[in-house]
């Protein structure tokens, strides 16, 4: 799986990264950033509920 989130539509709200804090970071950017590219199975199920919860729905998974 590979997950990309979009900047011009992210407004940093966090949500990702509470879910998914080893898929999905903030850091000091407006925006969450990718960590792992691809993500490992493992973390299948929490990068699709940050997905399905990201409220600008700028969360893309590719199988
Ligand atoms: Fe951005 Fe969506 Fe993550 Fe919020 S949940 S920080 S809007 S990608």
């Amino acid at each position: 799986m590979r997950t990309k989130v979009d900047n011009e539509i992210c407004m940093g709200c966090g949500i990702c990264e509470t879910l998914a804090p080893k898929v999905f970071q903030l850091g000091d950017k407006p925006y969450a950033i990718v960590l792992l590219d691809p993500v490992p199975e493992e973390f299948w199920e929490v990068t699709r509920q940050a997905a399905d919860e990201c409220p600008e729905q700028a969360i893309s998974i590719e199988a």
